[in-house]
């Protein structure tokens, strides 16, 4: 029970990571507000209605964010763990054929959706004096190129070092701030990998360009975020946990082995 007495909000919380993290953070003792912009979010908070609160709302908008914070603090009294996780792909061709439209799209979910949960929901925590502890889903597409398209991985990178800041922001609050950056993980978001592959019989091929040769699940990436989010990461801080089965610890000339299939 890491999270016995926290509350803790989660973005993205309707599917994948999200949805993994949101039911792991309740089962270790968190009240949970579960929030995704779709309305799945309800899906999840029925699975433990006594901890999980389902509200829909859209991290890329500012209004939202902060009636996220509101809802946390209104319900439960105060907030001790904002998971920025929402996100989305997208815009996989090169930079040639890239529009600015796209690249709003993605930088508004995927890096405005992180700074303002760090604007709201660290200023709340901040002021409460507390402690507390803020994270963000990065990727390991935001620590090398050629796992996402150029708006997805120049976003993740922004989040990688925007964590850094906040944490020297928060100085003196004892609010912590780190990211994750997961490898290939079979989500909504990655469906569409894993279905081609399945569709070729490429599918033993997933994840083979890590030292663990498989992909990764979603729980396997919630209790990364549960361990920044207890009070057992106490010392951790600015940090970017990376969470790849090995892939980013390898050659890229390691990928000739194999061929490239995914992430
Ligand atoms: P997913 O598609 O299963 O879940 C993402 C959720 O975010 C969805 O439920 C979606 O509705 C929600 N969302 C999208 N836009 C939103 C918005 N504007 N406001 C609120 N919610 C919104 O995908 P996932 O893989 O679980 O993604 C979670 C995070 O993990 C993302 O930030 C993603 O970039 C990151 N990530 C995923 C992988 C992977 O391989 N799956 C790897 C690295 C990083």
């Amino acid at each position: 029970m890491d999270l016995q007495g926290k509350v803790a909000i989660v973005t993205g919380a309707g599917s994948g990571i999200g949805k993994a993290s949101a039911l792991l953070f309740a089962q270790h003792g968190a009240k949970v507000i579960a929030s995704d912009i779709t309305g799945k979010q309800d899906d999840t908070a029925a699975q433990n209605p006594d901890a999980i609160t389902a509200v829909q709302a859209d991290v890329s908008k500012e209004a939202d964010v902060q009636m996220l914070v509101a809802k946390a603090v209104e319900r439960h009294g105060k907030l001790d763990v904002f998971f920025a996780n929402a996100g989305i792909s997208g815009g996989f061709d090169g930079i040639f054929d890239q529009t600015v439209e796209e690249w709003e799209r993605i930088l508004a979910i995927n890096l405005i959706g992180p700074f303002l949960a760090i604007k709201h929901a660290g200023k709340v925590m901040a002021d409460a004096g507390n402690g507390g502890s803020i994270i963000c889903t990065a990727s390991v597409a935001g620590l090398r190129s050629g796992a996402g398209g150029p708006a997805y991985t120049a976003s993740k990178a922004g989040v990688i070092n925007l964590v850094r800041i906040a944490a020297q922001q928060l100085t003196g609050s004892d609010v912590r701030c780190n990211a994750i950056c997961p490898g290939l993980i079979e989500t909504g978001m990655t469906e569409f990998i894993y279905t081609k592959a399945r569709e070729k019989g490429f599918e033993d091929k997933i994840g083979q360009l890590n030292p663990m040769q498989r992909g990764g699940i979603p729980s396997e990436i919630a209790e990364a975020a549960l361990f920044l989010a207890s009070d057992r990461s106490s010392y951790v801080n600015g940090h970017a946990l990376v969470v790849d089965g090995g892939l980013t610890s390898s050659h890229p000339y390691a990928r000739q082995r194999f061929g490239q299939t995914a992430t």
